[in-house]
This record gives structure tokens, sequence and C-alpha cells, in this order.
């Protein structure tokens, strides 16, 4: 693979970030990764690791003469961060980032940019429970779709160039509106985690189950949400922040779901719950036939931590 930027800045070395060093060193996609993280123990890890060339403690000296900028910061951060590196882009660069909302990053981040400086929002759908420098691997992105949502009016050929830099991360490529991209991921991404989150805060409340019990007998479904509630709390915090309307369209259809689900279980209507459930295990092997999902039981898991 031939070097297509030569010199990308990550604002923000989590788990995205430090995916996103780890696959560019392998392709050989850039020539120089400046790195900025706003904490010391960060900046010290991302050089121990190898992640960056270069690593800075402002966002503005990490942005200067780069060619690529990318957010990987948490939604809620983006706004502050856009308006410190304005001034400082390079003309002509291209600033793209990860964040799991879009039209609150269009609001937030466009309105700091000059004219020249190329602006698209993008969102990889990959990600895993973990975050922190240290936690990023190459093949993250790898099979995944990336979303980008250009503006109207954007320079085609800065969507052509993060296309193909998406594609030499292993990934696939859609384009849609911030909004359209809001409302898919709401349902697909942002509900679930609500659930998750919620489920797990249930079970911990209960007065009558220890929270002992709540662990020792932990079965395959619980302990798959609290995988899902183990993520990061700021980042979650801010998706539900920052994709309000989306979320609670969802979640109205959902809790209306849900309770024909209670009055089906409250009546004995066998019919129904065998329908839903069916139907359910369809969208599964939808899943995996797409290439979205293993087949293998248990998610793939080693039985011994089954
Ligand atoms: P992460 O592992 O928690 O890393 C976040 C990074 O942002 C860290 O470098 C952190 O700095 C920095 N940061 C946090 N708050 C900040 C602030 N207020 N100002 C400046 N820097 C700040 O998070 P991540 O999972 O990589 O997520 C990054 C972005 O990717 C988010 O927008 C998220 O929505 C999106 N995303 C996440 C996933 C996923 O599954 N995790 C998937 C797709 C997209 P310190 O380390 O110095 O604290």
């Amino acid at each position: 693979m031939s070097v297509q930027f030569e010199r990308v800045a990550l604002i923000g070395i989590g788990l995205i970030g430090s995916s996103l060093a780890h696959v560019m060193r392998r392709e050989k996609i850039a020539t120089h990764i400046t790195g900025y993280a706003r904490s010391e123990e960060t900046r010290k890890t991302a050089v121990q690791l190898g992640l960056v060339d270069s690593i800075h403690s402002t966002a503005a000296s990490a942005v200067k003469d780069a060619d690529l900028v990318i957010l990987c910061v948490p939604v809620g951060a983006c706004a502050a961060i856009a308006m410190e590196i304005g001034g400082a882009l390079k003309p002509g660069c291209i600033v793209t980032d990860v964040g799991s909302v879009k039209a609150a990053v269009v609001r937030d981040v466009a309105p700091h940019l000059p004219a020249g400086v190329h602006f698209v929002p993008g969102h990889p759908i990959a990600g895993t429970e973990q975050s922190g420098p240290a936690s990023g691997f190459a093949d993250l992105f790898l099979k995944r779709w990336c979303i980008l949502t250009p503006l109207p009016g954007g320079d085609a050929s800065a969507v052509t160039r993060l296309e193909k830099f998406w594609h030499s991360c292993g990934s696939e490529v859609e384009l849609m509106t911030p909004e359209h991209h809001d409302l898919v991921l709401a349902i697909t991404s942002h509900l679930p985690h609500l659930i998750a989150y919620n489920t797990v805060a249930t079970a911990a409340d209960l007065e009558e189950v220890t929270d002992s019990e709540v662990i020792k007998y932990s079965a395959g479904g619980f302990r798959d949400f609290t995988r899902i509630a183990a993520s990061d709390p700021t980042m979650w915090r801010d998706v539900f922040l920052n994709n309000r309307e989306a979320v609670l369209e969802m979640l109205g259809r959902f809790s209306e779901d849900l309770s024909a689900l209670q009055r089906a279980i409250r009546w004995g209507d066998g019919e129904a719950l065998f329908n839903l459930f069916t139907r359910a295990r369809e969208v599964r092997r939808n899943i995996i036939a797409a290439g979205q999902e293993t087949a293998a039981p248990d998610f793939g898991r080693d039985p011994k931590h089954r």
C-alpha cells in the first residue's frame, strides 16, 4: 500500500485512535503520525507503544502541517477541540472524526473550520468495550462498515481520499446523511447500550437477590449485557446527550413493543411470543450471513471462560 497522507494527526488516542495508529503503521498509510492526548499518562503510553512519531499536549500543535486530522475524542469534546484547532489547520487539509453521533458533530465542528479545509464526518462501526491507548489493534476495522456523512457542497475529492483511507484500514464504506446515520445507529447501537446499562443497573439494585448471586449465577444473556455495559461512561453519556431525538423516538417504539410482550406473557399468548422470537432469530441469521458476526456458539468464546 502506498503512502496516502504525509502527515496525519490523531486527536485523542483511545481505543479508536490507537487502532487507527496500528493499522496506519501496518499499511504504511502515513509518513508521520502526530498525536494529541490531554493526559500525560496517555501521551506516555502512546510514545511507549510507538503509536505516534510525535506527541503533543495541545491539539493545535498536533494539527500543524497535517494533511489529515482525525478527531478521536468523545462526541461532547469535539466543539472545544474544533475551536482550538480551527486557526492552526493547513489550508486544503481534510478533517474527519470517528464519533458515534453525526448531526451534533457537524453542528459543533463545522462552524469553527476555515474555508479551504475539507470536513468529512465519519463513523467506523467497529469497537469493543475496552478503552484507552493500550486497547487498540490493527484489525479493529477489518470487514466493518465505516459510514461517511459528507456535507452538501463539500469537496468530492476529499470524500474519495477518505473512502480510500478506510478501505486501506480494511473497512467497507457507505455514504449517508448525518440525520439518517443517527436514526440507524439509534436502533442498532445506542438503544442496545441503554437497555444493557438499565438491565445491569436493575440487577444491581435488586434487594431480594444479592450482588454475589447476580455474579455467581450470571447466565450468558446477563453476561453479554454486562460486557456492553462495561463501555466507556463518558463516551456513552455524550452519545445520549447528542442523539437525543433519535434515541427517544426509538425508545418510544421499543416501549410499545415491550408492552405488547408484557401483555402476551400476562395472557399466556404463546403464539405471539413464539412468532416474535422466530422473527428475531431470523435477524441474527441474516447478520451472520452478512459476515458481521460469528455463528460459533456463545460468540466463539473460549469454553473455559463461558
Ligand atoms: P477512549 O478509548 O475512551 O479514548 C478517548 C480519547 O479521547 C482519549 O485519548 C481521551 O484522553 C480523549 N478525551 C476524552 N475526553 C476528552 C476531552 N474532554 N478533551 C480532550 N480529549 C478527551 O474512546 P474511544 O472508544 O476511542 O472513542 C473515541 C470516539 O470514537 C468517540 O467519539 C466514540 O463515540 C467513537 N467510537 C467509539 C467506538 C467504541 O466502540 N469505543 C466505536 C466507534 C466510534 P485521555 O486518554 O488523555 O483521557
